[in-house]
């Protein structure tokens, strides 16, 4: 594990601290969730339930997971065989991972990549494989994935909604994906932990919907989210039970089980009307819009997140007109929290090769997040306007 270093997130944010700056840079809201899922909690814990839950979570979390994929998608699973609960989205991943890959296996993740995967790929003695999503648009390839496939690959990892990018898979792009995923006999994990952050009318599909994909696909998603509960860490799995009670036997090594009162704040959570959960991807549109409208009267060239936490802004004209041609989104957002006190996450972090020539832009590329309540993100954008200024006083 020696290459896995201190992550960007903690270098930023340490940044961040020394400077008072505003944190745009890491995905988490600095409001909590509703009511009502902070309330089952505080009960949970206030009626003694803080003993440990069975490792596959609670029945009654099990069974409001099961109905949330019935009512929102139309899947029939079963909560005893086919649910298990997780700490978080990431122990859901690793454990499926470290079930199902053999050292030396090949799994695919679209590129940019959420960070998680290639540790756990690592972990588990695999390697991982990027298949390039391409900026600005970044939708899916299919040649590009055919290209990637070898004998040895086991699996593919799909995010969608998709961090950093905010792309939304939409029906023609999953039917693709499926197509070559049936004819390679292949397996896929998919992170959909931004299921309920989707804007400006896109759908969210879980590709297990897709006809033939319910057998291979192992479905996982997690509430910190949705539900502005990132500290929480209750994820879960969905999908075919073999596959389920595989993965049971990594997570019962890893964390076997956590956070007994917080699965009751996420069972009260699901069990809300859908009304109220695409309330809340209103507001992460309306934050969205915020940021992106924001960065881009200040000369920021931005392509709208059709989802999640993140808005990608392409910072290269703003360095042109400061005169610091040369800066990389790196060195841009390592100077950030200094220069006007915000902090921001390069894009390039999520690439395993930042430089190939097909995708020219990615070192100008930068992460900014909009899951921070109106006012921090009002606050940053002001704080952002001096930005040229001070990039051109500063001397070094
Ligand atoms: C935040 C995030 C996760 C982690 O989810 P947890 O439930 O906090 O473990 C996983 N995948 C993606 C794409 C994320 O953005």
């Amino acid at each position: 594990m020696r290459r896995f270093e201190n992550t960007i997130f903690d270098e930023m944010t340490e940044l961040a601290t020394r400077h008072g700056a505003i944190s745009l840079g890491q995905g988490f809201p600095d409001d909590s969730g509703p009511a009502e899922v902070l309330d089952a909690a505080v009960a949970a814990i206030g009626r003694g339930d803080n003993q440990y839950a069975p490792g596959r979570g609670l029945p009654s979390l099990r069974e409001a997971i099961a109905e949330h994929q019935r009512s929102w998608y139309g899947l029939d699973l079963d909560p005893d065989t086919e649910v298990m609960v997780s700490a978080g989205a990431t122990e859901a991943m690793t454990a499926a991972i470290l079930a199902l890959v053999e050292p030396g296996d090949e799994v695919i993740a679209f590129e940019p990549t959420y960070d998680c995967y290639d540790g756990a790929v690592t972990m588990a003695n695999g390697v991982l494989r990027p298949v390039r999503l391409s900026a600005p648009e970044y939708r899916f390839d299919a040649a590009r994935l055919r290209a990637a496939i070898t004998e040895r690959t086991r699996f593919l990892i799909l995010n969608s909604p998709h961090n950093p990018t905010g792309h939304v898979f939409d029906d023609q792009e999953l039917a693709e994906l499926a197509d070559v995923v049936i004819e390679h006999d292949l397996f896929v994990l998919t992170d959909e932990v931004y299921e309920h952050l989707v804007f400006d009318g896109h759908t969210h599909t879980p590709l297990s919907t897709l006809p033939g994909m319910a057998d291979r696909t192992l479905t996982i998603s997690s509430a910190g989210k949705t539900f502005s509960v990132t500290g929480w860490k209750i994820g879960w799995l969905t999908g075919p039970a073999d596959v389920i009670t595989a993965v049971g036997r990594t997570k019962q090594n890893m964390t076997f089980t956590n956070g007994t009162p917080f699965q009751h704040g996420v069972a009260a959570g699901l069990a809300l009307p859908h009304e109220r959960i695409e309330a809340i991807g209103h507001t992460f549109q309306e934050r969205r819009d915020l940021l992106a409208d924001g960065l881009t009267s200040l000369g920021f060239d931005v392509h709208p997140a059709q989802g999640t936490y993140f808005v990608t802004a392409d910072i290269g004209g703003v360095l042109d007109d400061a005169g610091r041609s040369e800066w990389d989104g790196m060195e841009f957002c390592r100077r950030l929290p200094e220069l006007v006190g915000v902090g921001a996450i390069p894009a390039q972090v999520f690439y395993a090769d930042p430089d190939d020539p097909a995708d020219p832009r990615v070192r100008h590329l930068v992460r900014f997040t909009c899951s921070k309540s109106a006012r921090t993100i009002t606050t940053g954008l002001e704080r952002l306007a001096g930005l040229r200024d001070a990039i051109r006083r500063s001397t070094t």
